[in-house]
């Protein structure tokens, strides 16, 4: 301020006071100027503003306005918890680890597994018909499939709800870490605790529970309704639940829904008060590349050349850490947006209601976390590496596994040209086909993504409605699912019309780590309510109500 006065004066005393009157002239031209372009700057900014408003106040709510059918917000009272609670306890108990090699499977827990669910459960295993593995043509395949068949012939397409009973292994080094053993089943009043209370025996059981009780209060299906339970979802699918899809599609079985696992009620998502509903409508692919580098000549490690076998993997890895796969602000994600920027502040509604300006400052918010950064592009990333049998030795070879999980939109083949084009060094070679020690993949090795169901179909609403119903106070919306499912299996036109991913799990972050990791469990009164969920959907998918 003092610097500025000092100027001012300098200015006076140094013009000739000849010049003064044309000194005027100039400064007031650029001065008009300057308020002109700082008005017209200004105009611009206000109609800006304005579309902005403007296109956030277009964003109307998707959510159905429906009536709570539990309205005081407190558990069902005529579900018998104490009973619900000890089935799943007893489904805990039972160690159904799927293992890659399936002769290493415990098939007496398979085995006994099904035998609890037929003495648990005795209105369904006399009103169902039940397929197992003789039916689909292997009979080690243990996954099981339940029909049960319409009371009218009025409407042909079947639905399919699905979960999985083989749960993960527990890692041995952390077994001192659980609270109470992994296979106990233990229920302490708040949690039933055990690895397969969330993945995925709770659906499972829940489901088993919904349908009993609808049967014994003299509910018929007005449409077929299966029910498929798993017995190797964490290894693929391949021989369980591929097999019965297989097996359908045989039979001429058109399903007008799947519904599967996948998406949940979360809590913490950013810039949303109340918890998420996400309906997965889609899912990721998946590819395994092994890259390898082979040299004719290794060289001396006493007079290494400058590259060798493992420096050129190295670099060929880094250049793909460096150049992520571009980002995509379509499909399931920009239906998410559709369903949760309504329900937002204003700032955010501003934000996602203008999103072809502000598309980067949303990408941005979701590349911050892992799995935000997931959902917007196909990821990659180095799962196993190989290479050196001695300390003063050169390897001729170094190859490498690279993980792909493919978005909605890409294909397997386009997803190698990606991962071609960045590394650009013929020195180092893709195979989809083959492990890191050049023997035959025993699993296949990639999934193409799925399709993109719809978000507007009577299936889709039925879903939305029952979550409203059951659990009122959440957002519904549409996303897509990271992770794979075995709902892939029926993931075809000529077998299924929608495909959702949807378990009422009510998690947050920390619930989100309990899924495959230690101390694995439900909370009993997220469990009862899932029994109410299933139950409530069967009644909207295919009881008289359905309009
Ligand atoms: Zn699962």
């Amino acid at each position: 301020m003092h610097a500025a006065r000092r100027l001012g004066s300098e200015q006076q005393v140094g013009i000739p006071a000849t010049a003064n009157h044309s000194m005027k002239i100039t400064t007031r031209c650029p001065r008009s100027k300057a308020k002109k372009l700082c008005t017209i700057v200004l105009a611009c900014i206000a109609t800006l503003c304005v579309l902005l408003i403007a296109n956030a106040a277009k964003l109307k709510s998707l959510q159905l306005k429906v009536l709570a059918i539990d309205p005081s917000g407190i558990e069902p009272s005529d579900i018998d918890q104490d009973s619900a609670l000890a089935h799943l306890s007893a489904a805990v108990q039972l160690p159904t680890i799927s293992h890659r090699n399936r002769a290493r499977n415990n098939t007496t827990a398979f085995h006994d597994f099904q035998t609890l669910l037929e003495s648990t459960y005795p209105a369904v295993t006399t009103n169902l018909s039940k397929y197992t593995g003789e039916d689909f043509g292997d009979p080690d395949n243990a996954s099981l499939l339940y029909q049960w068949s319409s009371s009218s012939n009025e409407d042909t397409s079947a639905v399919l709800l699905m979960a999985h009973y083989d749960v993960v292994p527990v890692e041995q080094s952390t077994l001192a870490n659980w609270k109470h053993p992994p296979f106990s089943g233990a229920i302490d009043g708040e949690y039933v605790w055990g690895r397969g209370t969330l993945d995925d025996k709770c659906a499972t059981i829940a489901l088993m529970e919904a349908c009993e009780r609808l049967i014994n209060s003299g509910f018929r299906p007005q449409r077929d309704v299966y029910l498929a339970f798993g017995h190797d979802e964490e290894v693929g699918g391949r021989y369980g639940n591929q097999q019965i899809s297989d097996w359908m599609r045989s039979r001429g079985i058109r399903l007008s829904m799947v519904l599967d696992e996948g998406g949940g009620i979360y809590r913490g998502v950013p810039g949303l008060d109340q918890p998420a509903a996400l309906i997965g409508i889609a899912e990721k692919g998946f590819l395994n590349i092994t890259m390898t580098v082979q040299l004719d000549d290794a060289g001396h490690a006493a007079i290494p050349p400058q590259e060798t076998a493992i420096v050129i993997l190295a670099n060929a890895i880094t250049k793909l850490q460096q150049t992520p796969f571009p980002t995509k602000l379509d499909g399931g994600i920009s239906r998410m947006l559709d369903y949760l920027g309504p329900e937002m502040s204003f700032l955010d509604r501003v934000v996602i209601g203008n999103r072809q300006l502000f598309g980067s400052l949303i990408e941005n918010r979701f590349s911050n976390t892992p799995a935000g950064n997931a959902a917007l592009r196909t990821t990659m990333v180095p799962t196993m590496i190989e290479s050196g049998f001695t300390e003063n030795a050169l390897p001729s070879a170094a190859t490498a596994n690279l993980h792909l999980r493919i978005q909605p939109g890409e294909t397997v083949e386009s997803s190698v040209s990606f991962v071609r084009s960045v590394i650009q060094d013929d020195r180092v070679t893709l195979h989809t086909d083959r492990t890191l020690d050049g023997t035959p993949r025993d699993q296949l090795p990639f999934r193409e993504p799925s399709r993109i169901s719809s978000d507007t179909s009577k299936s889709f609403r039925a879903l939305h409605q029952t979550i409203k119903q059951v659990y009122p106070d959440v957002t519904v919306a549409p996303f897509f699912v990271v992770a794979s499912t075995d709902s892939a299996h029926y993931d075809t036109p000529a077998l299924s019309q929608d495909v959702y991913r949807f378990t009422p799990w009510n998690l947050d972050q920390t619930g989100l780590t309990l899924i495959h990791g230690v101390n694995e469990r439900i909370s009993t009164r997220e469990f009862v309510q899932m029994i109410r969920f299933y139950e409530q959907l069967l009644i909207n998918l295919v009881g008289n109500t359905q309009d």
